[in-house]
């Protein structure tokens, strides 16, 4: 199949959380697996594609559109780009989303509508770049109008080849809500322009559109999936969600084991697998070196991420005090709400030789937390999948979760579970259930030999991309088996 991955982010050019990851494993996984896969995303100004620039394509200005280029690049490792070149779109590299929400301008919405404007393009047989897309597939709200365009396209084209689409929720808490008034700028025809296209609440929401619009619609776990068609995690679009279950499917995001493997991690101090597991303990040593905390018997905890209410990061804060009372040190990597910020500074100057924070993005320092940690913090209130529990496990940092979208699916409870057990499941993001659960943590802590059987069965378990990527490839077959997947709910009236 030729399938065209479109999304707002890419590790390792540009990332901002688990889409970052997602968008570089997923399409190699998927080529592992014999299909033809090109990635589209923005060329951010400032950004270095790196690879070989095969061509540059123009696609020409429209009344619609701005001129932009297409950068076709080759990486020598056989990954496929299309990179969308639009000085006017994405010259801002300092924010790749920009302004969205009740105060962004109408003219906000369109370097993504352009994004995805293209994307549906590559759907058809004007394909700029002469190979047309099987399948489309968008990634969250800034490519939530490619599956709308695309069945606009379909409408028109009367029998001729337009790609099927898939929408992916990464986050369904981003919906790229902009001004009505965007609805000319992006070209968006009838009967797509009220409630079954991009109308909500009065506004205009990208990740609505394509909600409504794709052939299939995914989420990236099978839990997430549930909790996103009930009011308390359904953020508006629950409704919608339900009215297409049929075409819902949760599907588990992998890791990409050649970036996050401590066998063969270039960026810690030590490799390690679970017949070397002692050789963690250099890297405990260099994390503390590096993080300035002094040697302790204690456990070192790590939390990277977001610094965000999602996360849960008032529970650690709020846990903190009892933690440290118990010997516990903490290292925090992390950038996002400023009282936040503000509280875990305070709280790192408070306990120096307990607590280090770095607010940022670093990339090396989160593989050395990883590394070096004793166990991972990520009591989220919600998470769509989540990828550090996975690393966590997969680096014998054993996780403390809550029971979740993704990390219900991905760890287990070893209070419940003794012998199966790879984490400790909170069932509720609440000060009790956060503090209940690292009391377990140093109990189970104390006790060598049980601590490191937990380490070694998360270890052990497979979390590659192999298995969700036939996953999808299967739902892609089975979209392009059907001559019009469209369900009867969603057509609207014309
Ligand atoms: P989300 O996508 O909700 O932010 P995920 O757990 O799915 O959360 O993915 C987050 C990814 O981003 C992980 O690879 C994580 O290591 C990385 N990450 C998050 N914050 C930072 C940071 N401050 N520095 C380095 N990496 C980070």
């Amino acid at each position: 199949m030729k399938i065209l991955f479109v999304t707002p982010e890419c590790a390792p050019f540009v990332k901002t959380g688990g889409l970052g990851d997602v968008a570089a494993a997923l399409p190699k996984a998927l080529r592992a697996l014999g299909h033809e896969v090109i990635t589209l995303m923005p060329a951010y100004g400032g950004m270095a594609p790196g690879g070989e620039l095969k061509r540059v394509i123009a696609v020409h200005r429209t009344a619609r559109w701005p001129d932009a280029q297409l950068l076709e690049v080759v990486q020598p490792s056989g990954e496929h780009f299309v990179f969308l070149s639009c000085p006017y779109a994405f010259g801002d590299v300092k924010s790749p989303y920009g302004p969205s929400g009740a105060g962004a301008p109408a003219h906000a919405a369109v370097p993504f509508g352009l994004l995805s404007h293209v994307a549906a393009l590559i759907g058809t047989q004007r394909s700029p770049i002469g190979w047309r897309a099987d399948i489309v597939h968008a990634n969250d709200w800034p490519c939530g109008l490619a599956p709308l365009y695309l069945r606009s396209e379909r409408d028109a084209s009367a029998g001729t080849a337009v790609a099927r689409s898939v929408m992916t929720i990464h986050n369904l808490a981003f919906q790229g809500v902009f001004p009505i008034e965007a609805i000319d700028l992006l070209d968006v025809v009838e009967p797509y322009r009220g409630v079954e296209g991009v109308e909500f609440w009065g506004q205009l929401s990208m990740l609505k559109a394509g909600l409504q619009q794709a052939d299939a619609i995914t989420t990236v776990s099978p839990t997430y999936a549930k909790e996103i068609q009930q009011p308390a995690l359904g953020f508006g679009l629950d409704g919608v969600l339900r009215a297409r279950s049929q075409q819902l499917h949760g599907l588990l995001n992998g890791i990409d084991t050649d970036v996050w493997n401590p066998r063969t991690d270039g960026l810690i101090a030590e490799r390690y697998g679970a017949d070397n597991l002692s050789l963690k303990a250099s890297n405990r040593a260099a994390l503390r070196k590096r993080t300035g905390l002094p040697d302790s018997r204690q456990p070192l905890l790590g939390l990277i991420g977001r610094l965000t209410e999602q996360k849960g990061i008032d529970l650690v804060i709020a846990g903190a005090p009892r933690l440290l009372a118990k010997g516990a040190q903490l290292v925090v990597l992390g950038k996002g709400d400023a009282r936040f910020e503000e509280a875990l500074a305070q709280l790192a100057a408070a306990h120096p030789r307990q607590v280090h924070v770095t607010l940022g993005f670093d990339e090396s320092l989160a593989h050395q937390i990883e590394a070096g940690a004793d166990s991972f913090l990520m009591p989220s209130r919600f998470e769509p999948c989540g990828l550090n529990q996975m690393y966590s496990q997969a680096y014998g940092t054993p996780p403390v979760v809550t029971a979740t979208g993704g990390l219900a699916d991905t760890v287990s409870d070893v209070t419940r579970f003794p012998q199966q057990g790879t984490g400790f499941v909170m069932p509720r993001a609440d000060q009790p259930a956060f503090d209940q659960a690292m009391d377990r943590l140093l109990k189970l802590w104390a006790d060598g030999k049980a601590w490191e059987s937990l380490q070694r069965r998360g270890m052990q378990r497979d979390f590659g991309w192999k298995n969700a990527a036939q996953q999808y490839a299967d739902l892609y077959t089975e979209l392009l088996a059907t001559s019009d997947p469209r369900s009867e709910n969603t057509r609207p009236a014309a």
